[in-house]
C-alpha cells in the first residue's frame, strides 16, 4: 500500500536522485543531445520540492498532478512536458485516493506511459524514455497478473527498465534531438531512458 505520505517520500527520493545524477545525465545528453538533461531534471524537481509542502496536504492524485504541473511549467527541454504529462495523467487516475494498491499503481503507470506516447508522438524502439518505461510497464503488469505484491512487481519492472536502457545503446534515435544524429546515435545510451530507470528505482526503494 502507498499512502500520500509515502508518495511524498517517493517524490523527495526522486528529486534527491536527480541531484546525484545531474552530471551523469548531462554527460549522456552531451553525447547525443544538447547536454542539459540533468540540468532539466534538477530544475524540474527543485520546483516540485518547493511546492511539495503544499501538495502533500492533498490526496495522491492532487500530489502527482501538482508534481506534473511543476515539471511542465519549469522545464524548457522536451523531458519536462513529457514527464509532466506522465505525472499529471497518473494523478488523474488516482484522483481522490489517499491510499493505493498494486492495481491502482498499474492503472497509473498505464496512464503515465500512454501520456508520454501521446505527447511525444512516440513509441518503443525510438531510443527514448519509452524504451525504459514500456518494458517496465509490461513486466509490472505480468508480475501483478502472476500474483506478485507491489514491491516484487516493481523489482521486475526495474529489471526490465535496466535491460531497456542497455537496449537504447544498440539502436538509432528517431525521436527527439538525438534523431538529428541518426545512425551516429548508435552506441550511446539514451539520457531520458536512464532518468526513467532512476525514477523507477527510487519508487521501488521507497516501498
Ligand atoms: P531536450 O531534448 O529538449 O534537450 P532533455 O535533454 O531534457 O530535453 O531530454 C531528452 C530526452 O527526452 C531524450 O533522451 C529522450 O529520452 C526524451 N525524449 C525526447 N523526445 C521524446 C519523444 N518524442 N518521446 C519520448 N521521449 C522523448
Ligand atoms: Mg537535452
Amino acid at each position: 500500500m502507498i499512502d500520500t505520505a509515502k508518495m511524498a517520500e517517493i517524490i523527495r527520493a526522486i528529486a534527491a536522485r536527480m541531484e546525484t545524477e545531474k552530471d551523469y545525465l548531462t554527460q549522456l545528453d552531451n553525447e547525443i543531445g544538447d547536454g542539459d538533461h540533468g540540468i532539466n531534471m534538477v530544475r524540474g524537481f527543485n520546483a516540485v520540492m518547493e511546492k511539495l509542502p503544499e501538495l502533500e496536504t492533498g490526496d495522491i492524485g492532487s500530489l502527482l498532478k501538482g508534481t506534473g504541473m511543476q515539471l511542465v511549467s519549469n522545464v524548457g527541454g522536451a523531458s519536462g512536458p513529457l514527464y509532466g504529462t506522465a505525472f499529471m495523467k497518473a494523478g488523474n487516475v488516482l484522483k481522490g485516493k489517499s491510499e493505493i494498491e498494486a492495481a491502482d499503481f498499474a492503472a497509473a503507470l498505464e496512464a503515465a506511459v500512454g501520456g508520454v506516447k501521446l505527447r511525444g508522438k512516440s513509441t518503443e524502439g525510438e531510443k527514448t524514455m519509452l524504451d525504459a518505461l514500456c518494458p517496465a510497464h509490461k513486466a509490472f503488469n505480468e508480475a501483478i497478473a502472476a500474483g506478485d505484491e507491489l514491491k516484487a512487481a516493481l523489482q521486475k519492472a526495474v529489471a526490465a527498465a535496466e535491460a531497456g536502457v542497455e537496449y537504447t545503446k544498440t539502436i538509432a534515435a528517431t525521436k527527439g534531438r538525438a534523431s538529428y544524429l541518426g545512425e551516429r546515435s548508435i552506441g550511446h545510451q539514451d539520457p531520458g531512458a536512464t532518468s526513467s530507470l532512476f525514477i523507477l528505482q527510487e519508487i521501488e526503494k521507497c516501498l
